[in-house]
C-alpha cells in the first residue's frame, strides 16, 4: 500500500527491504532522517526483513549514534566482519571525517554489505560549506548512486546493498538536502529479502564473498595487489550498472532510465531530473523535443550506456547539484569517442557553480540550448540562501546565560575577548547581539585554532576562549583539548554541556545518558575525563546566577594554564531521564538547526 514519505525515508524503506542489520553515524542535515526512519520501522515491525547475505539473517537490526563519523564507519566496518549488513548515516562534512577508514576499507572489501548514506547541503542551508562529497567515491573509488526521485529511491538502495555484496565494496549513496525533504507516494516496505549472494555463480558476480570474512589487512605488504583487484572490480561495476539500470528501469516504468527523443540532450544526475521534469512541466510544450536521460550511476560512469543513451545528440546540458563532475568525465568520455557532441553546464557557463541548482537556474541553462518562454523560466522558483548570520537562540536556551556573563567579566577587566566555536547552537552568537564568535570552522576545531593564538601571540590584553559543545566534545575536541594542555597553552575551554546534540534534535552522545534505543547508559562525565588529564576544571548550572559569574571569571582568569568551564544545563529539546523515561522539557518553539 502507498505512502506518502520523504526521501530520506524513502532511502531507509529500502535499506530495510534489503534487510540491514546495523545503523551507524553521526547526526547532520541531511542523512539524520535516514537513522530515524529505520528506527521508527524497526519499532513498528514485529520482525525484520530475513536478510540470507547477514550470517544472522533473524538478529534484530541495532542502532547506535556513534562519537564521530570515522568511529561510525569503523563500527560498520567491523559489524560486516561479524556478517551485519550495514548502514551509515552522514552529512556532507561527516564524509571528511571517515575519509581515513574509507581509504583502505575500498582496498580490503567487506564480507557483507555496506552502504554509506551520504546527504549533501547545495547552498549550505544547514552546514558550513555547500562541499559536494561525491570527490570521496571518485578518491576511494568506490560505486557512487544518487537517487533521481523519492518514487525510486527505495529500490535504488535496495540496490546498493546488493552491489555491495556483490562486489564486497562499500557503495555510497549520495543525496542533496531537496531530495532529503522531497516528498512523495511510495509502496511500503515489505519482507523482500535480497538476492544471497553467496547462491550466485563466482563467474556471474566475479567476486564471490568469502564465508571467512578474516583477515581484513590493509598494508604496504598487500596495497598494490589490492588497488589492482579494486580496479578490476570498478571495471566490472561499471558493466553491472547497465542490468542494474534495467532493473531500474522494470522495477520502476520509466524512472530510471527514460529517455525522450530529440538531438538536444539533458544529462539530469541524481535528484536534478525531478527538478528538470518540474521545469519541463512547468514551461508547457518544447518548440522542439529534448532527449531526457536521468543518471543514476554516477560513478564508475556507465561509459558504454551514456554512449548509446547520447547517441546522435548535437549538444547534452549536464544538470547537476555540487561540482561539474559527471560534465568533467562526460567531456573526457565525448572526446575518446571522438563525438561532436558538445558537452555543456557549469565549466561552460550555463549553470552556476554556487549554490543549490534552483528550477529557474536550471530553465534559463536549458534556453541557452532549445526555445523555453522567458516570461514562464522566469517565474519559476528561485529560493536562495540568504547570507549572514541572523540566527537567535530558542526561548529558554541556557547559552544566553553564560554568554552574557562572558562578556560582562571581560568588560570589567577590559579585556578583548578572542572566542572560537565548534559548529552548534553556539554559532548564534557569531551574529548580533552578541557579535563574541570570531573563529569557526570544523567540529572540534575550536581548541586548536584558539590553542595555536593564545600560545604564540600572548597578548595579555586578549583573553582566548574555546566554545565546545557537548556533542563537539565527544566528536573530536576531547583529543585538542588535551594536545592544549599538554603544550600548554595559555585559554579557556568553555564545554556547553547541553544533554545531547541539541542542533540536529536532541540525539545522544557519550556523555547523555541513554543511547540511539532510547535505553539508559551510565554517562561518560566529562569533567572526570579532564581531571584525570590534569586540567583545573570546574562544572555549573547556567540558570545558577551567581556561581555562573564567579565560575566565568575563575576560567578567564587561566594565567599560564589551561582551565575548562563545563556549563551544565540540559537544552530544552533534547531527552533527559524522568521517572516515566525519556521526556523533553520542549516540543515547540526550536528554532536552532529546524
Ligand atoms: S536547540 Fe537548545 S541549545 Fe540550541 S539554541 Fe535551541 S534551546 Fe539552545
Amino acid at each position: 500500500m502507498g505512502r506518502k514519505v520523504t526521501g530520506e525515508e524513502a532511502l531507509a524503506w529500502g535499506a530495510w527491504r534489503a534487510g540491514v542489520r546495523f545503523v551507524t553515524g553521526y547526526p547532520g542535515t541531511p542523512s539524520k532522517g535516514v537513522f530515524a526512519a529505520l528506527q521508527a520501522l524497526a519499532s513498528h515491525s514485529p520482525s525484520p526483513v530475513p536478510c540470507p547475505s547477514s550470517r544472522h539473517p533473524d538478529a534484530s537490526p541495532v542502532f547506535h549514534w556513534a562519537a564521530n563519523e570515522k568511529v561510525a564507519l569503523e563500527l560498520a566496518i567491523g559489524a560486516t566482519l561479524a556478517g551485519y549488513p550495514s548502514l551509515v548515516c552522514v552529512k556532507s562534512v561527516g564524509g571528511n571525517v571517515l575519509l581515513d577508514a574509507l581509504m583502505t576499507v575500498n582496498l580490503t572489501g567487506v564480507p557483507s554489505p555496506l552502504v554509506i548514506a551520504l546527504g549533501d547541503d547545495p547552498s549550505a542551508w544547514h552546514s558550513q560549506n555547500e562541499q559536494d562529497t561525491r570527490w570521496l567515491a571518485l578518491m576511494s573509488e568506490l560505486p557512487l548512486l544518487e537517487p533521481t526521485d523519492v518514487k525510486s529511491a527505495a529500490k535504488l538502495m535496495e540496490e546498493a546493498f546488493r552491489l555491495s555484496a556483490d562486489f564486497s565494496l562499500p557503495v555510497i549513496v549520495r543525496f542533496p538536502k531537496a531530495f532529503a525533504t522531497a516528498t512523495d507516494e511510495v509502496d511500503e516496505p515489505l519482507p523482500l529479502p535480497v538476492p544471497n549472494p553467496s547462491s550466485l555463480a563466482p563467474s556471474e558476480i566475479g567476486f564471490a564473498p568469502s564465508p571467512d570474512a578474516l583477515p581484513s589487512i590493509a598494508s604496504g605488504g598487500n596495497a598494490l595487489r589490492l588497488h589492482a583487484r579494486l580496479h578490476e572490480k570498478l571495471r566490472q561495476v561499471e558493466r553491472a550498472y547497465e542490468t542494474l539500470l534495467e532493473r531500474l528501469s522494470t522495477a520502476m516504468g520509466q524512472g530510471a532510465t527514460e529517455r525522450w527523443d530529440g538531438d538536444i540532450a539533458v544529462l539530469a544526475v541524481g535528484f536534478c531530473a525531478t527538478k528538470v521534469r518540474a521545469v519541463l512541466e512547468a514551461v508547457g510544450d518544447l518548440s522542439q523535443p529534448l532527449r531526457f536521460v536521468p543518471l543514476v550511476t554516477t560513478f564508475p560512469l556507465p561509459r558504454r550506456w551514456l554512449l548509446d543513451a547520447l547517441a546522435g545528440v548535437a549538444a547534452v546540458l549536464v544538470v547537476e547539484e555540487g561540482e561539474p563532475i559527471v560534465e568533467t568525465q562526460l567531456k573526457a568520455l565525448m572526446h575518446e569517442a571522438r563525438s561532436p557532441c558538445a558537452v555543456r553546464g557549469k565549466l561552460t557557463g550555463e549553470l552556476p557553480r554556487e549554490g543549490e541548482l534552483t528550477l529557474r537556474r536550471i530553465g534559463l541553462a536549458l534556453r541557452a540550448l532549445t526555445e523555453l518562454p522567458l516570461e514562464r523560466v522566469e517565474g519559476l522558483p528561485d529560493p536562495q540562501r540568504p547570507q549572514g548570520f541572523t540566527l537567535r537562540f530558542c526561548d529558554g536556551c541556557p547559552y544566553p546565560p553564560f554568554l552574557e556573563a562572558l562578556m560582562a567579566a571581560c568588560r570589567e577587566k577590559g579585556w578583548e575577548l578572542v572566542v572560537a566555536s565548534d559548529p552548534g547552537c553556539s554559532i548564534v552568537a557569531i551574529g548580533k547581539p552578541y557579535e563574541l564568535v570570531r573563529i569557526k570552522h570544523s567540529m572540534g576545531g575550536a581548541v586548536n585554532f584558539v590553542a595555536a593564538l593564545a600560545k604564540l601571540e600572548r597578548n595579555p590584553c586578549r583573553r582566548y576562549i574555546a566554545i565546545v559543545g557537548d556533542s563537539d566534545f565527544f566528536h573530536g575536541a576531547l583529543l585538542g583539548i588535551l594536545n592544549a594542555a599538554y603544550w600548554r597553552a595559555p585559554m579557556a575551554v568553555i564545554v556547553a554541556d547541553n544533554g545531547g546534540a541539541a542542533f540536529t534534535g536532541g540525539q545522544p552522545h557519550l556523555g547523555s545518558g541513554f543511547d540511539a534505543a532510547g535505553e539508559f547508559v551510565p554517562p561518560l562525565r566529562m569533567e572526570a575525563l579532564l581531571t584525570a588529564a590534569g586540567i583545573p576544571t570546574k562544572v555549573v548550572s547556567s540558570f545558577d546566577a551567581d556561581a555562573l559569574t564567579e565560575s566565568v571569571r575563575w576560567v578567564l582568569d587561566y594565567g599560564d594554564e589551561l582551565r575548562a568551564l563545563i556549563v551544565r544545563e540540559p537544552c530544552p529539546f533534547v531527552p533527559v531521564w524522568t521517572e516515566q523515561g525519556l521526556k523533553r522539557k520542549k516540543t515547540e518553539g526550536k528554532i536552532v538547526g529546524e
